[in-house]
């Protein structure tokens, strides 16, 4: 019989490796899995400003490679690989992935969240030839050039205000004329000479023969049609929960969100969830580590009762 692990948490952003600093630094048998690098939608951020204890901010990158460093440093063992499979066993669960098999008694998932697509012609064909999800790692490329920002959401506005570091102009494109976006980022946007608001306004189509040279805008109020051109097209019109494996095996709710308790334990046993990928009315880096910490105590705690 395999060796059966205490912990397996399943997705290294800030939930998970907070789970992982908590349960090793508890002396629990912890593996961390991550399908590719540690660090999540977090690491993609350029600059975070509300992380308590970092009064000047501080790039996302830095702020995960730290937590990463941190949990490393309490024993935590990263496994790269994608969970495929999680069978129950009397008292453990078995999980299947990519590259190995692992049985343990609690599972952590931290699996997060990843952007909504906009589902619109040109959208996949230029993905990555000026269709971008990630404005800290291709805003560079658009140094005095034009680009749009699609969502009024705090991502939108938030990776609107750092792309005018480079780009020469930044449409933002929201399909209301009411913000989603803390009323703090909306203020900072519309102080920014460099921003263009287009609203109520939906991307018909994105266009260009190799890379973007344009998108078709449609006025959802007169459902007038202009062409803006622009050489990037930054999407953020949300997130959605990295849970397609879990359907069947955890409760979900409508939005595919896994539902817990408040010790975050899901509707399985043994199985905690924490952070974005949760129910829970907020998503932010403190809210996904907080998370982490609760759940690696719920494990504890559970492995305490079923010894
Ligand atoms: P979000 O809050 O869900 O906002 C998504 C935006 O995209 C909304 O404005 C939405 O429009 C729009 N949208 C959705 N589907 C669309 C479609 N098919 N076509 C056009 N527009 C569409 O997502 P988010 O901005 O990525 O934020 C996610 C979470 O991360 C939030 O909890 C947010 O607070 C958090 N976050 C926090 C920070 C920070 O505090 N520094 C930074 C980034 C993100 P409607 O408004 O009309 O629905």
């Amino acid at each position: 019989m395999d060796k059966i692990h205490d912990i397996v948490i399943i997705g290294a952003g800030a939930a998970g490796l907070t789970a992982g600093i908590y349960a090793c630094r508890a002396n629990m048998d912890t593996i961390l899995l991550e399908k590719f690098v540690p660090g999540g939608q977090a690491a993609l951020t350029a600059f975070v400003e509300n992380y308590p204890g970092f009064p000047d901010g501080i790039s996302g990158f830095e702020l995960m490679d730290s937590m990463r460093k941190q949990a490393t440093a309490f024993g935590l063992e990263i496994k790269t690989g994608e969970v495929k499979k999680i069978d129950k066993q009397d008292n453990f669960f078995c999980i299947g992935t990519t590259t190995c098999k692992l049985n343990t008694r609690t599972i952590i998932v931290s699996t997060g969240v990843h952007p909504r697509a906009l589902n619109v012609p040109g959208e996949k064909e230029l993905f990555g030839k000026g269709v971008s999800t990630c404005a800290t790692c291709d805003g560079s490329f658009y140094r005095d050039m034009d680009v749009a920002v699609i969502g009024g959401g705090d991502s939108a506005l938030d990776e609107g205000i750092f792309l005018t570091r480079f780009a020469s102009k930044v449409h933002i494109i929201h399909r209301r004329d009411k913000f989603r976006a803390l009323h703090t980022y909306v203020k900072k946007a519309q102080e920014n000479p460099k921003i263009e608001f287009h609203l109520n306004s939906i991307v018909a189509s994105i266009n260009g023969k190799n890379t973007v040279e344009s998108i078709t805008l449609k006025n959802v109020t007169t459902g007038e049609e202009s062409n803006l051109p622009v050489a990037g097209v930054f999407m953020y019109i949300g997130l959605v929960p990295n849970t397609k494996i879990f359907k069947g095996f955890l409760e979900l709710s409508d939005g595919g969100f896994i539902k817990v308790n408040e010790n975050l334990q899901t509707s399985v046993p043994g199985v905690f969830a924490a952070g974005d990928v949760r129910e829970t009315p907020l998503r932010q880096n403190i809210t996904a580590a907080s998370d982490g910490a609760v759940a690696a105590y719920s494990a504890g705690r559970f492995l305490e009762k079923i010894e």
